[in-house]
């Protein structure tokens, strides 16, 4: 078995791994670096996305690695273990390299990629798989018979999936992103019978989210998110004053306790902008967007616009979630917070992040200046009402402990993240390169 760490192995973006068993390659992951990607769109002559500028700025996994080794011909599919921008986003600019090879994926982050390709005004004609978690699918490759299982994982949006690829040299297993959440807000806890099964058949390599592998703890669960959300929601209750929180649009189980207590201010519910309005369509179409009575989706510039100058006048009566926690330029929360639509924040107003600020330049000083102004207005904030969705190093030790697999591959990080994960692994009995690796974008292991 041949693996290449194609990219995603020196940072936290443009994920893609491809694995060869003999004259077959699996694709897992498609994603995007969001930082070049946003500097981007900054820039004065920037028009649209194509697969040449997001390559040329390092946006896209390099998969050209994959000519190089004469392994593109030999893809036989695409998988993709959940919706965020990450893991999928790079596929309507990758997939035309890939025609004939189907993709399969839950029915959430199918949705979502269906999404993403009309956005890019591309047409997916690939066959598209749907998977239901902890579903299973025969592929027929040259050189044998392979079945890929998506096995059901927590994580920080619907239908997150392991993906598990049985070959004749033992299980592949992928694990991107995750954390064992015991007390999810929505579904279930991860599949723990499935892993002890799996690793009774023998999983031969680990290929692991080990981004907060170096924080001695266990990721705490949504749950504790969800009683944060109340607790800086209590706060506002019975003020006359406006009320703005801010997620990640994808964060479906959030935005569920957001709404809940929510609820209790008595205001009227309105998420606001594309973005969210894009997941909790894909929710919907799953059933499983269990707050759709209680919220209004506005979506276009216009009605966004109508909807805040109402609440300009009547501030106590509105919550309004919306996009823009990073300070995203062009974002709805930068467009209000720099004046530029009919409602200004004025001093007691409230804004809370339920999020926290991704640790890259560009998003700190957004951040920082985004800050600044809210202050100057003598605006309440509450930042930091949150929990991740990335297992921390006490979860990657149940998960290497319930799954026993020979060989350890971190991923999800900078080497430096990433060389913690080989620490763990030393200390529960592993080798470094003999039985755990550090690998890096584009490295060929043979195992
Ligand atoms: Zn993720």
């Amino acid at each position: 078995m041949e693996i290449c760490t194609v990219g995603g192995y020196e940072e936290v973006g443009k994920n893609m791994t491809a694995i060869k068993v003999g004259d077959d390659v699996f694709l897992f992951d498609a994603g995007l670096y969001l930082p070049p990607v946003i500097e981007l769109q900054a820039d004065d002559n920037f028009q649209e996305y194509t697969e040449k500028n997001l390559r040329e700025v390092g946006a896209l996994p390099d998969d050209l690695t994959l000519d190089k080794l004469g392994w593109r011909d030999k893809v036989r599919a695409i998988f993709l273990s959940h919706a965020h921008l990450d893991h999928v986003a790079a596929l309507p600019y990758l997939i035309h390299r890939y025609p004939n090879v189907p993709i399969l994926a839950t029915p959430f982050t199918m949705g979502v990629v269906d999404y993403l390709f009309e956005d890019a005004k591309v047409e997916l004609k690939n066959k598209k798989i749907l998977m239901q978690p902890n579903s299973s699918y025969k592929i027929k490759g040259r050189s044998g018979e392979y079945t890929v299982e998506f096995v059901h994982a927590t994580h920080s949006t619907l239908q997150c999936a392991f993906i598990a690829l049985h070959t004749k040299e033992g299980v592949v297993f992928y694990a991107l992103d995750f954390k064992l959440d015991k007390h999810p807000v929505m579904g279930e806890p991860a599949n723990y019978s499935r892993f002890k099964e799996l690793s009774k058949k023998g999983v031969k390599v680990l290929i692991v989210d080990a981004l907060y592998s170096g924080t001695d703890r266990r990721c705490p669960s949504e749950r504790i998110a969800r009683d944060l959300v109340e607790d800086a929601l209590s706060t506002v209750r019975d003020k006359n004053s406006a009320l703005f929180i801010t997620t990640f649009s994808s964060h479906i189980a959030r935005l569920k306790s957001i709404v809940e207590f929510g609820k209790l201010t008595k205001r009227k519910i309105f998420f606001i902008g594309r973005s969210l309005n894009k997941y909790v369509t894909c929710a919907q179409q799953i059933k499983m967007c269990p707050f759709s009575r209680d919220i209004q989706l506005i979506k276009y510039k216009n009605q966004v616009d109508g909807l805040l100058k109402k609440v300009e006048h009547n501030r106590g009566d509105y919550m309004i979630v919306c996009t823009g926690h990073q300070a995203e330029p062009g974002s709805i929360l930068d467009r209000i917070v720099s004046d530029k639509t009919p409602f200004k924040f004025k001093a007691g107003d409230n804004i809370i992040f339920s999020s926290s600020v991704i640790p890259v330049p560009i998003n700190i000083n957004a951040r920082d200046m985004m800050d600044k102004k809210l202050r100057k207005k003598g605006v309440r904030i509450q930042a930091d009402v949150h929990v991740s969705g990335h297992g921390s190093r006490e979860d990657l030790r149940d998960l290497v402990d319930l799954l026993k697999p020979k060989i350890i591959i971190p991923a999800h990080g900078s080497l430096q993240q990433e060389t913690t994960m080989v620490e763990l692994a030393g200390e529960l009995g592993y080798k470094f390169h003999e039985t755990v690796f550090l690998s890096a974008n584009g490295k060929l292991l043979k195992l």
